[in-house]
């Protein structure tokens, strides 16, 4: 079943052309309703506006905003001149959206909106399917969640003239959404719940899962009117938008930051491709154990929200096991074997369990290396550099799979402790060029994404032909990489541990198993895509 949510995209502009122009992108593009900013085309004349959304497609709803600077607009004007624009424009809108604060000035604010509202109009669909313009009576805080909200929302809820109820206000935490997807689920009236930011983009991205009248998305990523707010391609390509219904099951990764992550993008060209009905998402949970915790537990309290599983990555990856042994969760052996989780599942009947596919990726990105290189992984001097998350996974598989293995790290305690737990010998980071190791793994984020040409390794060190191997995945082709092709070794790319260890959390949440080429085929697109200048999430 498909929902009736609203894509929204604001439209402004200094010219009519520009507004014109602005419009029909938008409508290409995918909204399904256009709130034309009066009080950001204030260049603009009313005979203009009339003509810029004359002859639109009737399907499409024409919402009149004409923000006040007190509400995050720039409408110098005062409250009568404002209402005053709206209604001689009204008439060819369906919607107008006037702030409840405004509402509640006086009588005489009040009668302004209700003329707007009452005045015949040209558009059908107000003619037809409601035969008046509605009502958009709106709250915005722009510091935090409003300590009057509730009773706010209820005064809307219960003002006859008020058709649809919106309240926007900045995310503190990325818990503020859930608060959003009730007002959406419950409000007696058609309602719109924003939390603006970055920590608020679930609002945004799953408002048609909670039956929301509208979510509101930019043209680009240039135009964005509120902080937070995407653009109608990431919505609609990455985030499964026309996808999404009230059965959607929720999936995400859980970072700081997450911005960066390639995982929203590769698990739903996934689910898209498998025709599941689920959706992945970037969750922005502040650093500490505590903020996991608090996000986990409200995941468990609001089963309606339909979160049933997550990828886990820095700094959370100890916290998640951690959360698991006090919560009563099921460690499985690979993660207990790592001390660390990457992948968490939630079911209201059965609980919590964890798993790390980090493991798993690694395995299959060095089996592929070996088979490649015509090597056998028994007694290879395998030298791993870094000492954080990755490294812990990929030192577990190397010793599982029988090699000799060696941890260099820039800071040395980290190094010694990861050493003693798993058995293996250490090496001082400033003397790891003078070994000639068979396998070289990259752990370190050195030659990440943007700092491009840095590398672990100096580029004439190659001695013995090494297998090398690079976790990263962005770029895909790093310098460590060209540097050892140079030199005539064999390489693995991180895509290629990415693509498995996104694979193995698939037959985690799911419980069926996924033909690896799948994710290999989502991973190269997602990766190709991320370089494109509006491809993949980067930021928002
Ligand atoms: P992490 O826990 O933060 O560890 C980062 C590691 O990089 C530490 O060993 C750190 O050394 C080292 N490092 C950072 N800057 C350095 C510098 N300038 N010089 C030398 N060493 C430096 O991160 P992680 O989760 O292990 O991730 C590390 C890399 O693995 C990332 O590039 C990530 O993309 C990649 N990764 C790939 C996959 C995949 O599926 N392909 C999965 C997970 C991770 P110190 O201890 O001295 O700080």
């Amino acid at each position: 079943m498909t929902h009736t949510t609203r894509l929204a995209v604001p439209i402004f502009s200094e010219t009519v052309d520009r507004l014109r122009e602005s419009i029909f992108a938008a409508i290409d593009a995918g909204a399904t309703l256009l709130e034309l900013r009066l009080d950001l085309c204030a260049e603009i004349s009313d005979d203009n506006v009339r003509t810029a959304v004359s002859n639109l497609p009737p399907n499409l709803l024409l919402l009149l905003t004409n923000r006040s600077s007190a509400q995050g607009g720039e409408c110098p004007d005062d409250d009568i001149d404002r209402l005053s624009r709206m209604d001689r424009l009204a008439p060819w809108f369906d919607l107008i959206d006037v702030e409840l604060e405004t509402w509640r000035a006086s009588e005489r604010h009040r009668d302004l909106v209700r003329q707007a509202l009452a005045e015949p109009g040209e558009r059908p669909a107000q003619v037809e399917v409601h035969r008046r313009r509605r009502l958009v009576l709106s709250l915005h805080d722009f510091r935090g969640r409003p300590k009057s909200m509730q009773n706010d929302l209820l005064a809307c809820a219960d003002e006859p003239s008020c058709d649809i109820v919106k309240i926007a206000w900045h995310a503190r935490s990325v818990r503020d959404c859930f608060e959003a997807f009730e007002i959406m689920r419950t409000c007696p009236k058609p309602a719109i719940a924003v939390c603006m930011g970055s920590l608020g983009v679930l609002s945004r991205m799953l408002a048609p899962k909670f039956g929301a009248f509208a979510s509101f998305a930019s043209l680009d990523r240039q135009t964005s009117t509120a902080p937070g707010q995407l653009a109608i391609r990431d919505l609609k390509r990455t985030y499964r938008w026309d996808a999404l219904d009230a059965s959607t099951a929720v999936f995400g990764v859980i970072g700081h930051p997450v911005s960066h992550s390639l995982s929203p993008a590769v698990h739903n060209a996934v689910f898209a491709e498998t025709r599941t009905n689920a959706a992945y998402v970037p969750i922005d949970v502040a650093p500490g154990y505590e903020s996991l915790k608090a996000f986990l537990l409200e995941v468990e309290a609001k089963p309606q929200a339909g979160f049933r599983g997550f990828s886990v990555t820095i700094p959370h990856k100890e916290h998640a096991i951690r959360f698991l042994r006090e919560c009563g969760g099921a460690i499985d052996a690979i993660a207990e074997r790592v001390g660390a989780v990457n992948t968490l599942a939630f079911d209201s009947d059965s609980g919590w369990r964890g798993t790390n596919t980090d493991y798993r990726g690694a395995v299959a990105a060095i089996t592929a290396g070996l088979e490649k290189s015509s090597r056998h992984i028994g007694g290879l001097r395998a030298l791993v550099l870094g000492a954080g998350g990755a490294s812990r996974a990929v030192v577990a598989a190397l010793v599982d799979l029988g090699a000799d293995v060696t941890i260099a790290n820039r800071t040395v305690e980290r190094a010694s402790g990861l050493a003693a737990e798993f058995g293996v010998q250490l090496m001082t980071w400033d003397r790891r060029a003078e070994s000639s190791p068979g396998l070289i793994v990259n752990c370190t984020s050195v030659g990440m994404t943007p700092d491009t040409t840095a590398t672990p390794w100096s580029g004439d060190g190659f001695a013995g032909n090494p297998l090398v191997f690079d976790t990263i995945y962005a770029p895909a082709d790093t310098q460590l990489l060209r540097d050892a092709r140079a030199a005539g070794c064999s390489t693995v790319g991180g895509s290629a541990m990415f693509s498995n260890q996104a694979a193995a959390q698939w037959e985690f949440w799911m419980g069926t198993s996924i033909d690896a080429g799948t994710y290999d085929q989502a991973t190269a697109g997602a990766m190709a895509a991320s370089v494109e200048p509006f491809g993949a999430p980067t930021d928002f």
